[in-house]
């Protein structure tokens, strides 16, 4: 991408004829030219060239170069190019001229091989550390999740302690899992409010305790099917808030059930 810094521009830009550097390669840095015609070694009469370098402006071939043992190594990989020249003792820029753009193009390097060799295994050990780092990501969002689902289940298991305890976990599994923007994703539900735990029960007496699913199955629309459950809901929510004469249960007065019920916009989310 881009020009190379170190390739010589033509002597005339624009001149379409004018495919190879004629001023001296060694300017900054090695530069190897993959030619666009066919050229010849001036030293060994070898060729056509399929790389070459230019000294005093005339081509030499890799072998007369002092660089036939170099290999080439195709641009893209960032890290790995960077690397191999790191590692290199000798390396040299590979560039070709795109007639189009009027410019010499960097196609790639050529390296020492065994530069190259371990400029890969220090690749293949930064990705493996990127692997073994992304697994303990992964558990420690796992272990978060697992406390975050137990925090919520303890909470449902406050505002409707007659909650069957697994019933409960299963609730809060399902609406902390995470990527599911579910209500335990939200920011209420991480905060584990009243109303987002609420919502959550709600989702899953709905589901499970009624015949709501019964009802969309059979083309009810579903305001239509919440209403007709909303009764069901209710008796399954008093029931689990009233099982248990607990503090909790006396904590949470009718009133409390009815605000619970109120905002079908918070419940939807919870569905
Ligand atoms: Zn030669």
């Amino acid at each position: 991408m881009g020009t190379c810094p170190g390739a010589p521009e033509p002597r005339r830009g624009n001149h379409p004829r004018v495919v190879l550097p004629s001023t001296s390669p060694l300017r900054a840095g090695l530069v190897v030219v993959q030619p666009l015609r066919r050229k010849h070694c001036a030293a060994c009469r070898r060729g056509p060239l399929p790389l070459l370098v230019l000294e005093d402006g005339v081509p030499r071939c890799l072998a007369c170069a002092d660089l036939g043992h170099l290999v080439f190594l195709p641009r893209g990989d960032t890290a790995l190019t960077r690397r191999s020249r790191e590692e290199s003792a000798l390396w040299a820029v590979v560039v070709r001229f795109n007639r189009r753009r009027g410019r010499y193009e960097r196609q790639g390097l050529l390296v020492e091989e065994e530069a190259l060799a371990r400029a890969e295994s220090r690749c293949l050990a930064d990705a493996e550390a990127r692997r073994r780092r992304r697994a303990r990501d992964a558990r420690r969002r796992a272990a978060q999740d697992a406390r975050f689902a137990e925090a919520f289940a303890t909470q449902i298991r406050l505002l409707f302690p007659g909650c069957p305890p697994d019933r409960a976990g299963a609730i809060a599994a399902h609406a902390s899992e995470r990527g599911s923007g579910r209500v335990g994703r939200s920011a209420a539900g991480r905060a584990l409010s009243e109303g987002a735990v609420t919502c959550a029960v709600i989702a899953s007496v709905r589901h499970l305790d009624t015949p709501y699913d019964r009802l969309l199955m059979d083309g009810v629309a579903r305001h239509e099917a919440r209403r007709r459950i909303a009764a069901d809901v209710e008796a399954v929510l008093r029931g689990w808030r009233e099982a248990v004469g607990t503090a909790a249960a006396a904590q949470s007065p009718i009133t409390g059930t009815e605000a619970a019920m109120k905002p079908t916009v918070r419940t939807d989310i919870a569905g």
